[in-house]
């Protein structure tokens, strides 16, 4: 049934059905109202990208709202500490936006799309300046103009910074100016659905995780800017409830494509205990001021993976090393392998790394001016997600577009650091004009009353008894990827890995999900592991597909790059509920930026530029 605005009030008097509904059922469903909120552009994700765009969209005259399932002030962005590129060449002024293209394709190992990371370079300057001029407060040199700094594999000093809470000076910047703008931002809301008539999107189902209180937000246009999905991994540089692969779950669902899900970073070292924070990141400035990297067996061992370089060694070679050490049997008592700092004096410590002597000293009374620290690899950032057009960030689904890590496209096989920050605020700006535009060139929009039915009975499906608990089953699909497609694959490992998955699709089946007193968190939990499940077989599927060694994808039987490669991998959400997986061309580029790319030379010490 399609519904015009007009006759919307009939949707909204469905609420009587559910009221009937929950009378039938008042054992289990404890509280069900429902509301409907209508804005011109609703944002889904309240980091970085999702607050970029709702500003820009406010900016362009239209009504928004923004909707996100943390708390505002501690959405992911927060974490981000290193910094955000620019080329404004305030430090070294050989520096283009052009050697910036150059730098993050050939970090992201020729599988980024050009006029994505085109526009991000061009256009990173200005809008790192607009947010110090909105109150970041990014470190200055003398001159007044923005500090800047190394970050692994940039051929010039590109990263701004505020210390090293950079991601959490961006978001309360953006915060206060969208408090400025009157822009409503709703926490604690879950999206369960982005609701989708004939791939017109109209808006979102969301229930309140305290209460339960479901809302239906009506829009022209959805931004989703929901994140990443690296907590399906064990060790994870992402915390509880996060990055769950809520972005990949949600667009699949509306039709969306999803690029290159096996592209993901692997971080070398992430804390390995306290079991609760395992994967929590120790910066690699610990190596860049001259901290060991010691096996169990108390071997140095980065001159057996890179003879030159050593722990200087890029990211990923020397997460590869740290993963092969654990699972070849020299790992710690713990599981992993020792990073050691303690050569050097306890003053020199708390002046370089006063974060890290602070987080050791906090989380297990250890000192690391005097004790080694356990590490292992850890899930750190999706360079793969959904497909966006480089220009509007529109999704291929009209009135859908994404911004953020939820996206694919930029960084390739691997990312270079700092390049997501200014990601969020280019892209988040882009999403939010032409979303705004959108609405603005609207007449009517069509609603489907059908859809919004479905959604209801989507979430009251999961809410019954039953034999499994969410976060046991999440802890096992941790194991599984961990295990079965962590930091080095093989065919016989992805298969069982699948397979595992497919097992425990099953127990999903047979959730136990109750809303009690404590709020909706279970129903929440049983959506993450619905969202980080097809994530998984997405990623899975992709690192089948992908039978070579690039970037962040490392794989033991192909360890090599292979020409035949030099393709994005596709996954579509079939009706039958099936994952179809397919190759796509990578797209062309100038020969003028070409031979930036040739006349770019290798780094050979990447001393003083590991940061994150
Ligand atoms: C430790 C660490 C350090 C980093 N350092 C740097 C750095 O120095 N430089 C750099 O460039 N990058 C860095 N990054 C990466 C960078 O922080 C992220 O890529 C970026 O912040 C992502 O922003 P985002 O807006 O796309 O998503 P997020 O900040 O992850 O926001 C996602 C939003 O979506 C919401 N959401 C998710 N699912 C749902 C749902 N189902 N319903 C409703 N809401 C939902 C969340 O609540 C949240 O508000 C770092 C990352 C980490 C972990």
């Amino acid at each position: 049934m399609v519904l015009c605005a007009e006759s919307w009030d009939q949707l909204i008097s469905e609420k009587k059905y559910y009221k009937r509904k929950f009378h039938l059922n008042k054992k289990t469903m404890q509280v069900l109202k429902q509301k409907t909120h209508i804005s011109n552009v609703l944002v889904i994700g309240s980091g970085g990208a999702g607050l970029r765009a709702a500003i820009e969209a406010k900016l362009a005259g239209v009504e928004v709202a923004v909707i996100g399932k943390r708390k505002k002030e501690d959405a992911h962005t927060v974490l981000a500490a290193g910094g955000i590129n620019a080329s404004f060449g305030n430090v070294d002024n050989a520096d283009s936006w052009k050697q910036h293209f150059a730098d993050t394709m050939i970090e992201g190992y020729n599988l980024s799309e050009p006029r994505m990371v085109e526009l991000m370079a061009k256009e990173a300057p200005d809008l790192v300046q607009e947010i110090d001029d909105w109150g970041a407060d990014f470190a200055k040199l003398e001159n007044g103009k923005l500090d800047q700094r190394y970050f692994g594999a940039h051929t010039y000093r590109r990263t701004c910074y505020s210390g090293d809470y950079t991601g959490r000076s961006i978001l309360n910047t953006l915060i206060k100016k969208a408090k400025e703008l009157e822009i409503p931002i709703y926490d604690s809301q879950y999206v369960t659905e982005l609701l989708v008539h004939d791939k017109v999107c109209f808006g979102a189902m969301s229930f309140n995780i305290n209460n339960g209180e479901r809302t239906v937000f009506i829009a022209d246009s959805t931004v989703l800017a929901a994140g990443g999905h690296t907590r399906i991994w064990r060790k994870s540089s992402s915390r509880r409830n996060e990055n769950s692969g809520d972005a990949f779950y949600l667009g699949l669902k509306a039709g969306c494509t999803i690029k290159d899900a096996e592209l993901v970073q692997f971080h070398p070292t992430g804390m390995v205990v306290p079991e609760e924070i395992a994967g929590t990141l120790v910066t690699e400035a610990v190596r860049g001021e001259g901290g060991h990297l010691i096996n169990g067996k108390g071997e140095r061992y980065m001159g057996k993976y890179d003879k030159e370089r050593l722990e200087l060694s890029s990211r990923d070679r020397v997460a590869m090393a740290n993963y092969l050490e654990i699972s070849e049997g020299r790992a710690t008592k713990n599981g992993g392998v020792y990073l050691d700092i303690s050569h050097k004096s306890k003053d020199f410590i708390i002046d370089k790394l006063p974060r890290m002597y602070r987080q050791f000293l906090d989380t297990l009374m250890l000192d690391i001016s005097k004790e080694p620290m356990e590490v292992s690899p850890t899930a750190h950032y999706s360079m793969g997600g959904i497909v966006v057009d480089p220009d509007t960030h529109n999704t291929g689904i009209e009135g859908l577009y994404a911004a953020g890590e939820c996206t694919s496209g930029l960084h390739g096989a691997n990312r270079l650091g700092g390049n997501s920050l200014a990601e969020i605020l280019i892209f988040g700006k882009r999403a939010g004009h032409h979303a705004a535009e959108r609405s603005i060139s609207l007449d009517y929009q069509i609603r489907s009353r059908d859809v919004v039915r479905k959604a209801h009975a989507n979430i009251d499906a999961y809410i019954k008894h039953g034999d499994h608990v969410a976060r046991p089953l999440q802890r096992e699909l941790r194991n599984i990827m961990w295990e079965y497609c962590g930091v080095v694959r093989t065919a016989d490992k992805l298969e069982e890995g699948l397979r595992k998955i497919e097992n425990l699709k099953e127990s999903v089946k047979h959730l136990d999900v109750r809303p009690d007193s404590e709020g909706y968190e279970d129903l929440m939990l049983a959506f993450d592991l619905e969202a980080s499940i097809m994530s998984a077989e997405a990623t899975v599927l992709g690192a089948q597909e992908r039978k070579e060694s690039r970037g962040s994808h490392q794989r033991s039987d192909y360890p090599s790059l292979q020409k035949n490669q030099e393709v994005n991998y596709c996954i579509n959400l079939l009706e039958n509920g099936s994952l179809k997986i397919s190759s796509q061309p990578l797209k062309n580029f100038s020969e003028d930026l070409r031979t930036v790319i040739t006349n770019t030379k290798d780094i050979q010490d990447f001393s003083g530029m590991l940061l994150e």
